[in-house]
């Protein structure tokens, strides 16, 4: 299989290279020539987790890993569960956040994790991963990474701008993984990082890579639980899918799974206050704007980097677009209903990301009166969130275990003011 740049101005590539790039030269995105259909009786079979996602990742992959390999990978990734919360007759919650940093990301990112060390095994020379996080992705990577031989992480993170939780997730594993606390903002932590990427000394003397949410191998296990909620859930019918959505990556992999033949009759793309999708589907155009803050901050987004990925998917045609998914955005008022709402009614907790997904779903039922399946997906779990949900419940919410250890260990991180010329010398004195 090779991959294509969406602004066409790159030569394809193979998994390996769109891997290792994550971006193309073009500034493209990669995308998949063809996206193989497997038919309704590979998506019946009893397969478990790993072999469902061998059977649909094995088409992407199989020019540079065997299906043998790909198994490996795939069970040293998917070795936490997933859970099916179903909350009346037609309405259920897919719970993504089992993994080891409790988001939906840890399958992405364990997954590239893995594929990555498979291919650097025998290399001599160590890969430098860096990524800048403002929060989630950077914990999700940390873990996916930690303990992998010949792979060094260097995360920029911005300082007293990340919660405590995420923090002590992102400074406490010490190992390979390594933070940098930037006397900054996000948006400078990402600058860094795209000027080490360009930066011809650092090219020359380091294996540099990046593990941000634009890169295709992030999309690939992003869309196995989708079929796995269907083949859990939907008795061989169509389900309406509602994704809480920032950067559209989790959506992107949707999309992905429906054309590779698991049934769905609507995407929800529910987001925040930050609505150009929403604005996009109803207008057909895309309005630049910054990311306005909000409780669901994960979704903070102000153009999704995967709409790209969207727009070529669907022929640059927003009507065809409109077929398959529906979107709307809401406020932080609504958010903290849902969470209540949901609180009341069902005793279930959930948090703000996942709380704009239920609403998606509500919204999808008042104006179609579908009574179709639907399942929300469950972007982290509310113990992550406790500082935005205690003051909505009014009670505690239990700590899971892995971050009751996280937060008691010693914060470790590196300070370094918000300029590249400190940054490289740090990667070059440690080199
Ligand atoms: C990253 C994230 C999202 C948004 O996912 P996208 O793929 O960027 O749309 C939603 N919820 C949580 C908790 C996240 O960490």
């Amino acid at each position: 299989m090779r991959f294509y740049s969406t602004k066409g101005n790159s030569i394809s590539v193979g998994f390996k290279d769109a891997l290792f790039h994550g971006l193309a030269p073009d500034g493209g995105l990669y995308m998949p020539e063809t996206i193989p259909h497997l038919g309704i009786d590979f998506f019946k079979s009893d397969l478990s987790y790993p072999e469902l996602a061998v059977g649909m990742i094995h088409p992407f992959t199989k020019d540079d890993l065997t299906h043998a390999q790909l198994t490996d990978i795939c069970e040293l990734a998917f070795d936490f569960p997933l859970g099916i919360k179903e909350l009346n007759k037609t309405d259920s919650v897919l719970e993504l956040f089992h993994g080891p940093t409790l988001a939906f990301k840890d399958f992405a990112a364990r997954f590239m994790a893995r594929t990555m060390s498979y291919f650097l095994e025998n290399k001599d020379n160590e890969l430098t991963i860096l990524v800048a996080t403002s929060g989630d992705t950077g914990s999700a990577v940390a873990n996916g990474f930690f303990n992998v031989e010949g792979i060094n992480v260097i995360i920029l993170y911005p300082s007293n701008r990340v919660s405590t939780i995420q923090e002590k997730q992102l400074t406490t594993l010490g190992g390979n993984i390594t933070a940098l606390e930037i006397d900054g903002s996000f948006d400078d932590c990402q600058r860094m990082v795209k000027a080490a990427f360009q930066d011809h000394d650092l090219r020359h003397r380091l294996f540099l890579s990046s593990a941000n949410s634009i890169n295709m191998a992030r999309l690939l296990p992003q869309s196995v639980y989708y079929a796995w909620a269907w083949k859990q859930y939907a008795n061989n019918e169509t389900v309406i899918f509602s994704v809480p959505s920032g950067n559209f990556g989790n959506l992107t992999g949707g999309l992905l799974a429906n054309r590779m033949g698991v049934p769905v009759e609507k995407f929800i793309a529910a987001t925040n206050a930050n609505d150009t999708f929403p604005h996009f589907i109803s207008s057909g155009t895309i309005q630049h704007q910054d990311a306005v803050q909000t409780i669901s901050n994960a979704m903070d987004v102000g153009v999704p980097s995967n709409l790209d990925r969207i727009q070529n998917l669907f022929h640059d045609d927003v009507n065809q677009v409109k077929v398959d998914i529906a979107s709307w955005s809401f406020s932080d008022k609504d958010t903290k209903e849902s969470i209540q709402n949901i609180k009341n009614e069902f005793g279930y907790l959930i948090e703000p990301h996942t709380a704009v997904g239920v609403l998606g779903l509500n919204k999808y039922r008042n104006e179609t009166n579908s009574k179709t399946k639907g399942v929300v997906l469950s972007t982290a779990h509310p113990g992550k969130f406790a500082d935005v949900i205690e003051p909505i419940i009014g009670n505690k919410t239990a700590l899971p275990d892995s971050l009751q250890i996280a937060m008691k260990k010693e914060k470790n991180s590196i300070k370094m003011p918000n300029q590249f010329s400190d940054l490289k010398e740090y990667l070059l004195q440690s080199d």
